[in-house]
C-alpha cells in the first residue's frame, strides 16, 4: 500500500511501526458550529484510508478528537482570539457545555449519516487536562518554554526541525509577519500551550495549574491525546491541508521536544472542497451543512459518492449540479444491485478485486477505484458473482450495498404482477395500466422484459 506523505513530500510505501497494529489519529472537528460539507471531505478521507487499513487485514487503533476548549479564533494566530466554544456560547446565550453537547450531537448525527465508521475513541480536549498539563511540566522542565503575561508559550527557535513539516522557517515567518498580536513573544511562530484564565473574567471552562487558573492551547490539546491514547510514535495522523502549517507543525514541535521520539510517520493532509469555485463563507449564503443537502432531496451518501469523484489531494469543487450526478449514479448502483441474483456461493471475483485493491492501495485513489466498480458492474460476470466481489469491495466505500439487496417481493405484488401479464396477453391494455399503477403505489416497479416476461423491482 503507498500513501503520499506531507512530510517527506513523497508517495512512499506504507510501513506500519507494528504489523499487527496501525495507530491513526485524525484531528476532529471543534464543537461550536454546525459540520459544513467541507469537514465531511476530510473526515470521510480518514474513513476511507481507516477502511482501505482493514481491507488490506491491518488491525487499526484510530482515534479522533472533539476540540471542546481551548480552540482560539483568528487565522494564523492561533494563540490570539477568543476561545471559540466560549464565544458561540455567549452568541448564542447559552452554557458552553450546552454549546459542546449541541454540536458534539449534530457532529455524531451526520457521522452516522455519511457512514464513517467510529473510532476506538472519541477524545474531548477537556478529558484530558492532566495529561496536557504533564505534558507540558514536561517541555518545561526540558527548557522549551516561557512564560509571558498571559500565559505559558512554546518557544520553536528551540526546536531545530521546526518547519519541517509546514515548510516555513522561523526566519521566513519574521520577515513577513504582520504586526504581532503579541509582543511578548519572542518569535512570531511561538504559540501557547498554556492560557491564563483573563483577569476579571470567569471563564466558564478553566482548570488549576502548576502555573495558574487557565486553559489548554488546542496544538497542546492533540498532542496528549494522541500521545495518551497512541503511544509515542504514531503512524498515520490525519487531517485537513489547513492544518498542516501551524496545528500539525506545532503538534510536532511539542511533542517530539517531550519525547525525543519522531512524533508521526505519515502526515495524510486532505485538499480543500470549495463551493461553486470559492472559499465556503456564512455570508456568502453557500455554507452547507448535510441537512442543507438533505432539505434538497438529497442524502448524506450522494455527498460520500460525491467524494469518491476526486482524489483527496486534489480541491473538490461542490455545486449543485456534481451533487445530482452523485445521486444519479447511487441511485443507479441501488438499482442495479437491487436487480441481482442474489447466491452467497457465487465466486468472488479475484481479477476484479486484485485491480480494485491496487487502485485504492495506489495512495487512496478512489475515483480509479469507482471505475473499476462500474466496469465490474457491466462485466459479463454472473449477477451474483458480481455482487458478491461489489460486496467486498463496499467495505471500503461503505456505500451500504447490502442494504439495497435482497428484498423480497410481497407476495400482492407478484399476484398483481401475474394478473396484468393475462391482461396484457389478452390485449386489455386499460386494466393492465391500472394494475401497474396499484403495483408502484404499493412501492414497486415493473419492467417487462422480452417474451412476457417482466421484472419486479423496489423503487427507489
Ligand atoms: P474545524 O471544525 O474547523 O476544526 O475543522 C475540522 C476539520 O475539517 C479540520 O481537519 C479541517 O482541516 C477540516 N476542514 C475545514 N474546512 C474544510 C474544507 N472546506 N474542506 C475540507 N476540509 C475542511
Ligand atoms: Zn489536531
Amino acid at each position: 500500500m503507498k500513501l503520499y506523505n506531507s512530510l517527506s513530500k513523497e508517495v512512499e510505501d506504507f510501513k506500519p511501526i507494528n504489523q499487527e497494529s496501525v495507530s491513526m489519529y485524525c484531528c476532529g472537528p471543534t464543537a461550536y458550529h454546525f459540520q459544513q460539507i467541507g469537514n465531511w471531505r476530510t473526515f470521510s478521507l480518514s474513513d476511507f484510508l481507516y477502511r482501505t487499513l482493514k481491507f488490506n487485514d491491518f488491525n487499526v487503533d484510530y482515534i479522533m478528537n472533539i476540540t471542546d476548549v481551548g480552540h482560539l479564533f483568528e487565522e494564523g494566530r492561533d494563540d490570539s482570539g477568543e476561545d471559540k466554544v466560549e464565544k458561540a456560547a455567549e452568541k448564542e446565550g447559552k452554557t458552553a457545555k450546552e454549546i459542546i453537547e449541541f454540536y458534539t450531537k449534530d457532529f455524531l448525527n451526520g457521522y452516522k449519516s455519511l457512514n464513517l465508521m467510529e473510532p476506538r475513541k472519541f477524545t474531548k480536549a477537556s478529558e484530558y487536562i492532566d495529561p496536557q498539563i504533564d505534558l507540558l511540566v514536561t517541555l518545561e522542565e526540558k527548557g522549551y518554554t516561557y512564560q509571558t503575561s498571559d500565559g505559558i508559550y512554546f518557544d520553536t527557535a528551540k526546536f531545530k526541525d521546526y518547519g519541517n513539516l509546514s515548510g516555513l522557517s522561523i526566519e521566513s515567518v519574521k520577515e513577513g509577519a504582520r504586526i504581532d498580536p503579541n509582543p511578548e513573544k519572542k518569535n512570531p511562530t511561538d504559540f501557547a500551550l498554556w492560557k491564563f484564565s483573563p483577569q476579571g473574567k470567569q471563564r466558564q471552562q478553566e482548570w488549576q495549574s502548576p502555573w495558574g487558573v487557565g486553559f489548554p492551547g488546542w496544538h497542546l490539546e492533540c498532542s496528549a491525546m494522541a500521545l495518551n491514547e497512541l503511544g509515542e510514535t504514531i503512524d498515520i495522523h490525519v487531517g485537513g491541508e489547513d492544518l498542516k502549517m501551524i496545528h500539525h507543525q506545532n503538534e510536532i514541535a511539542q511533542s517530539e521536544c517531550a519525547t525525543g521520539k519522531s512524533f508521526v510517520n505519515y502526515w495524510v493532509h486532505g485538499a480543500f472542497l470549495t463551493v461553486d469555485g470559492g472559499k465556503m463563507s456564512k455570508s456568502e449564503g453557500n455554507f452547507y451543512t448535510v441537512d442543507d443537502i438533505e432539505k434538497k432531496g438529497f442524502s448524506a451518501m450522494d455527498l460520500r459518492y460525491l467524494f469518491m469523484t476526486a482524489h483527496y489531494r486534489t480541491p473538490l469543487n461542490f455545486t449543485w449540479e456534481a451533487l445530482q450526478n452523485a445521486h444519479n449514479s447511487l441511485l443507479k448502483i441501488y438499482d442495479i444491485v437491487g436487480s441481482y441474483e442474489q447466491n452467497p456461493e457465487a465466486e468472488v471475483s479475484e481479477k476484479y478485486l486484485k485491480r480494485f485493491k491496487d487502485k485504492i492501495g495506489d495512495d487512496l485513489n478512489l475515483p480509479e477505484a469507482l471505475a473499476i466498480v462500474w466496469e465490474l458492474l457491466k462485466s459479463s460476470l454472473s449477477e451474483a458473482s458480481r455482487l458478491n466481489t461489489f460486496m467486498k469491495m463496499d467495505e471500503v466505500l461503505g456505500l451500504d450495498i447490502q442494504e439495497h439487496i435482497g428484498y423480497e417481493v410481497p407476495e400482492e405484488v407478484e399476484n398483481l404482477a401475474k394478473m396484468r401479464m393475462e391482461y396484457r396477453k389478452n390485449g386489455i391494455w386499460d386494466k393492465a395500466d391500472v394494475i401497474r399503477k396499484q403495483i408502484s403505489e404499493l412501492g414497486y416497479v415493473l419492467e417487462d422484459v422480452e417474451d412476457n416476461k417482466y421484472k419486479i423491482k423496489k423503487r427507489l
